[in-house]
């Protein structure tokens, strides 16, 4: 049995609320920096400050609440997530890893128990990345991981950073100082949903994160031949929407059947002239694998190199690979792993280890604290989108288990 309850009703009532905060017909909008963003955030606060959490904002726009431990030169143990949403996106992302941190600490406080380690709550700011197509940015401030793209990015209205930071408390020209080095966090415990149908189908409570996924994105360009679509015969053509139609199955053999890497996606195409009466002279397909084994990406990119080359070969066509971004997968150590199963144990729950494959704020953190993460089902495996749903048990569950995480690391870390 837990030492603790955490209040179930309450974590589902703070879910709820900020729910409704960019709540519309077609789902949650609480796009970083909007004023939906901002009123979300001014929820969290005052949670927070409700939870007897110290609260401030760094120069990156992170929210960062904190409670003392009864040894204050002890590192802090961190939990958190973030509270901004994609558009037309769900109530669970993000907010469920906030709003049970600090149900976590509300559970703590009435219980009267304090901690060694200070505890901090962070509610790390755009990490979807959709305004300015720059992702995790709070946490890679943090991390001091921030490159010089993301301090360039523009919007779609060529509006920069600074001024949407200022919005929210933050300060671009003071960026370096929400930079934290190694050491200042004894570790780092996120819940999130899982955004995929494992624990779901599987009917697991738990899910123990072994790693965050890496991912590989590339483009190819296919140089044919456009020509006129009623006078020129078939043997002599070359067509380079067929070529990438040919391409496009090939890549989802190289997962589905091959099992190269974990998953392959071909999720653009572009054909030029993109006329009905014109055969395509040039078409692109854009697409990404992914793997938690970094090995597992590099025989992905040599295949497709492989195959690209033969389908250039039969086809009499020109394939151009370009290789996009190269995210590095980050692993969960062992130790960390074993301590959020023991914590589930502890919990009397389910549990079972599952690669994320999507990303988190706690990869980024990883590069400076001991991280770990703990999933709960998605319903149908749903998510970034309006029909995106843990049941309040789930929630629940994940906050009793975070707390108990807590707990542990505070004992032996
Ligand atoms: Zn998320």
């Amino acid at each position: 049995m837990p030492r603790y309850l955490i209040n179930a009703s309450r974590l589902n009532q703070t879910l709820d609320e900020l729910g409704h905060l960019g709540e519309s017909p077609d789902g949650m909008d609480r796009v970083a920096y909007s004023p939906e963003d901002i009123a979300g955030r001014e929820y969290t606060i005052r949670l927070m400050e409700q939870a007897g959490l110290e609260t401030h904002i760094d120069t990156a726009g992170n929210i960062i609440g904190r409670r003392a431990g009864s040894d204050d030169t002890l590192p802090a143990i961190a939990m958190g997530s973030h509270t901004d949403t994609v558009p037309k996106g769900g109530k669970y992302d993000g907010a469920l890893g906030v709003m049970a941190s600090i149900e976590v600490v509300r559970t703590l406080g009435e219980q009267g128990h304090q901690t060694r380690h200070p505890i901090e709550v962070i509610d790390f700011t755009n990490e979807e990345g959709t305004r300015f197509h720059r992702w995790l940015v709070g946490s890679r401030s943090m991390a001091g991981l921030l490159e010089q793209e993301d301090l360039d990015a523009v919007d779609d209205d060529g509006h920069g950073l600074g001024p949407c930071l200022s919005d929210i408390g933050g300060d671009i020209s003071r960026l370096g100082e929400a930079v934290r080095q190694p050491g200042e966090l004894a570790a780092y415990f996120e819940l999130h949903i899982e955004q995929g149908p494992n624990l779901y189908q599987s009917g697991t409570q738990i899910g123990v994160v072994t790693g965050i996924t890496g991912r590989a994105v590339f483009e190819v360009e296919i140089e044919g031949k456009a020509n006129h679509a009623g006078t020129t015969p078939m043997s002599i053509r070359r067509d380079a929407l067929v070529s990438a139609s040919k391409l496009i199955l090939a890549i989802q053999k190289m997962t589905a059947e091959q099992e190269i890497c974990r998953v392959s996606t071909v999720g653009s195409i572009r054909a030029v002239p993109n006329a009905v009466n014109v055969i395509p002279g040039n078409a692109s397909i854009g697409l990404e694998f992914r793997d938690t084994d970094m090995e597992a990406l590099a025989a992905a990119e040599q295949e497709l190199r492989r195959i690209t080359d033969q389908a250039a070969l039969d086809d009499g066509v020109e394939m151009e690979i370009f290789r996009h971004r190269f995210t590095t997968a980050v692993p969960v150590t062992a130790e960390m792993q074993a301590l959020v199963a023991e914590a589930a144990e502890n919990c009397g729950m389910t549990w079972e280890s599952l690669p994320s494959g999507a990303g988190h704020d706690a990869q980024a953190i990883a590069s400076i604290a001991p991280m770990a993460m703990l999933f709960v089902p998605s319903v149908d495996g749903i998510s970034h989108s309006p029909e995106e749903y843990s049941t309040p048990e789930d929630c629940a569950n994940g906050a009793q288990v975070l707390l108990e995480l807590l707990l542990l690391a505070d004992n032996r870390f």
